[in-house]
């Protein structure tokens, strides 16, 4: 049956990119599919300590963001909601597909470059092997569909890739063992909607992100009604008005990336935006444009400062969650292991 897993790292300013490419949309799959969302705290320490902030830093972000699952509209009892670290077969399996996944292939991905930057000799051996974890979140759940933003593509090609060699280096022990012909689905990606990938609004070319130093560069969801508009009015941009035809945004990167965002926050296409707006100048959008953030985005920032008041009640969730995941997680983590062959308890 079709199961979904996601994750959002535990990393700072959640953002409208993180909403309209994730978070916003997690809730809508709940009435089709048994779904699992997971903050993916192992992630995070990846990155350097002034990224996540350390200590009280992660505890905050990881509260932080279950409220917004929460907020979103998620049920924690229909569906799982629960932090990465308390689900140890995460950890295992990753350990499992450090040996599976081959160099060249991390080598190729670009998120490792980016983060990375220049000093890559200083990068931390967690953050090259990301891609190997963040396989094992979605595998030892079995997972079948995985809605990410556009930037997690490359990912989910590389999970797809070391399910089909596990299974392929394997396959005499699977069916011996009566698993069939694949022990591990080779998972779909979810990437949908007009705002796949929301630009950061300080540079086009590069995408909103909880990790950019610059404040500006992205709409945080608890950005008070002020501080919205302030950013969209700063928002970079080209001095034409907008085109008359949704043609007409191609190579204009920042002014494709805020037509996106209305159409996200609004529910509908680019072309309806152009329909409505075409030929309008940045003065008029720009406004339009925050009122209608502003509109969307604070009842949710209302109730995750509500939520996160109480944070023994967010702890809860998590622990609870965490339970019932790790219910999934460790039978097919004991299939894992009896597949290469290591010695259990029975
Ligand atoms: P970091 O900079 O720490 O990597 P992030 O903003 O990229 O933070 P993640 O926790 O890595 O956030 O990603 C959580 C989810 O949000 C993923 O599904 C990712 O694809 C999605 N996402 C992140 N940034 C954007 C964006 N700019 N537009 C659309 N989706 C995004
Ligand atoms: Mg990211």
């Amino acid at each position: 049956s079709p199961r979904v897993f996601s994750g959002v790292q535990p990393t700072g300013n959640l953002h409208l990119g993180n909403y309209l490419g994730a978070i916003g949309r997690f809730a809508a799959l709940q009435s089709t599919h048994d779904c699992i969302y997971c903050v993916v705290d192992l992630h995070a320490i990846t990155q350097a300590r002034s990224v996540w902030g350390g200590p009280e830093g992660l505890r905050e972000s990881t509260r932080s963001v279950t409220a917004a699952y929460l907020a979103a509209g998620i049920d924690p009892v229909k569906n799982i909601i629960f932090n990465q670290s308390q689900v140890e077969a995460h950890s295992e399996l990753a350990w499992v597909f450090n040996c599976i996944a081959r160099m060249g292939w991390l080598n190729r991905m670009t998120q490792f470059k980016e983060k990375a930057g220049k000093d890559r000799e200083n990068a931390s051996t967690g953050l090259f092997a990301y891609p190997n974890l963040m396989a094992a979140d979605i595998l030892v759940y079995k997972a079948t569909h995985v809605p990410v933003g556009e930037d997690q593509k490359q990912h989910l090609e590389l999970a797809r890739d070391i399910a089909g060699k596990f299974n392929n280096d394997f396959a005499d022990e699977i069916a011996g063992q009566g698993f069939g012909e694949a022990y591990f689905p080779l998972p779909e990606p979810l990437i949908q909607g007009e705002a796949a990938r929301v630009m950061s609004l300080k540079d086009g070319s590069k995408k909103m992100s909880k990790s950019d130093p610059s404040d500006l560069s992205r709409i945080n969801l608890t950005d008070d009604a002020d501080a919205i508009a302030q950013k969209i009015r700063r928002a970079r941009t080209d001095p034409e008005p907008l085109p008359s035809e949704v043609k007409g945004l191609e190579g204009r990167a920042e002014a494709d990336n805020l037509v996106g965002i209305y159409a996200a926050l609004a529910g509908i296409s680019r072309e309806a935006v152009i329909a409505e707006f075409g030929g309008a100048q940045f003065s008029t959008f720009k406004p339009a444009l925050a009122d209608l953030a502003v509109q969307k985005l604070a009842p949710i920032a209302g109730e995750m400062r509500r939520l996160t008041a109480d944070p023994g009640h967010i702890d809860q969730v998590l622990v609870d969650g965490a339970d019932r995941a790790r219910a999934i997680a460790e039978p097919v983590m004991d299939g894992v292991k009896d597949i290469i062959g290591f010695i259990r308890k029975r």
